[in-house]
Parts: C-alpha cells; sequence; structure tokens
C-alpha cells in the first residue's frame, strides 16, 4: 500500500488530508511537530511527503533540505503545503529539495493530482544501460549513483530522472515541453519554469566540486548534455 506521510500542525488540516487520502486507498501517517518529522519518516519510510511550510520549532524548508541530506529519505518525494504564494517562495521551496509546491488554501483533487503526478513518476524510469559514463560523470542506474570523478553527487529525485532522460541521447536538444512530459507526466499544474529551476539544481550539483558544466542550455530550445570536451 501507498503510503503518505502528512506533516502538518492545523488538526482540521490533518483530518481533511486523511480523510480524502484514505479515500483514494492511500495509508497514511501524520507528525505535527517539526522536531518530530525525520525520525517519524525513516521509522514510517513513506512512498511521499506531504510538508508544511510552518510549522512549529522547525521551518519545514529547514526539513526539506536536512531530509535531502539523509540517504534513506533522499529520493522519497516531497509536496511542500503552504500559505505563500510568493514565486520567489516558490522558488526557493523547490531549490531546497521539493519536488512540488502546493499553495493554501488548495483544492483537494489538485493535490491528488500532483500526488498521484509526483508517485507515478518515484517509479524509475527504465533503465537504459546499467552504468553509463559521459566525460568524467558515471552513473549508476541500478544503484542510482552518479559520480563525477571520486565525487559522490547527490541528487534527488527530480534531478536524477532529468539526467536520465537528458542522457538518453547525449547531445540532442531537448525542449523543456518534452522534458515536463517525459519528467513531470504533463501534470497540468506544473509550469515550464519548475524545469528551469531543476536543471539549475542538477547543474549545481553536478558542478557542486567545480567541474566543467555538463549541461548546454540552448536558448529558447531547451538542454542538452554538451557533448564538447575541454
Ligand atoms: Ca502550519
Amino acid at each position: 500500500m501507498t503510503k503518505i506521510l502528512i506533516v502538518e500542525d492545523e488538526a482540521g488540516l490533518v483530518t481533511l488530508l486523511k480523510y480524502n487520502l484514505e479515500k483514494q486507498g492511500y495509508e497514511t501517517a501524520t507528525v505535527m511537530d517539526g522536531r518530530e518529522v525525520i525520525q517519524t519518516a525513516l521509522l514510517e519510510k513513506p512512498d511521499l511527503i506531504l510538508l508544511d511550510w510552518m510549522l512549529p520549532n522547525v521551518a519545514g524548508i529547514d526539513l526539506c533540505r536536512e531530509m535531502r541530506k539523509i540517504y534513506d529519505l533522499r529520493l522519497t518525494p516531497i509536496i511542500m503545503l503552504t500559505a505563500r504564494g510568493d514565486e520567489a517562495d516558490k522558488v526557493k521551496g523547490l531549490s531546497f529539495g521539493a519536488d512540488d509546491y502546493v499553495t493554501k488554501p488548495f483544492s483537494v483533487p489538485e493535490l491528488i493530482a500532483r500526488i498521484g503526478a509526483l508517485l507515478r513518476r518515484a517509479i524509475p524510469a527504465p533503465i537504459q544501460s546499467e552504468v553509463k559514463t559521459f566525460q568524467d560523470m558515471t552513473i549508476d542506474f541500478a544503484k542510482r549513483r552518479v559520480t563525477r570523478g571520486n565525487r559522490d553527487v547527490h541528487l534527488g529525485p527530480t534531478e536524477f530522472r532529468l539526467l536520465q532522460f537528458l542522457m538518453e541521447k547525449p547531445g540532442d536538444v531537448l525542449s523543456r515541453e518534452y522534458l515536463l512530459k517525459s519528467v513531470w507526466g504533463g501534470s497540468i499544474y506544473v509550469e515550464l519554469r519548475t524545469v528551469d529551476v531543476h536543471i539549475k539544481r542538477l547543474r549545481n550539483a553536478l558542478n557542486a566540486g567545480g567541474e566543467k558544466d555538463l549541461i548546454r542550455t540552448v536558448r529558447s530550445a531547451g538542454y542538452a548534455m554538451d557533448l564538447k570536451e575541454e
């Protein structure tokens, strides 16, 4: 059974979410105190986490960043729930490791649709080959491990999947529309800008050791793995 961890301190909202998610056939677990989120997540091993931005004691966004550093939680899809509708906050949420972002008050059908879309793509895409190398980067698809030289590259689920699609045909320019459709399953709620935010995150992770940028931005066309070696 697919389990969703609800991290939310408003009791009424917890009840609403729990009721609707269980009606959809999901199993739920809840945690209301920010300080207990990580241990609960490690214990419950949810397939997806709904994470409130404004929690007492700990900010949701800090928890998000923390969870991405923990091996067992690094690939768990996270949807941030927030009262902030600001574009800057949205980008901030995504860049701290969330996979999607829903502004309160949200519509339950929209949230359910977003959860469904994230869970569908949490299932790994078909594996091209077990291990692929590209310049100084090695990707082990079975272990979902990426290295550059001797350095481990830490990627969230969305970035890993983006890289997977970019690596299907290195050098080919993939449009943002294509990436949106492939990586996000064509969810009508995801905007094109989200692709750029995640490409930026992927780039930052890949180049964190000061290595050469492997991704080429092709203005108004999209992105490609850069074949040029220096
Ligand atoms: Ca709250």
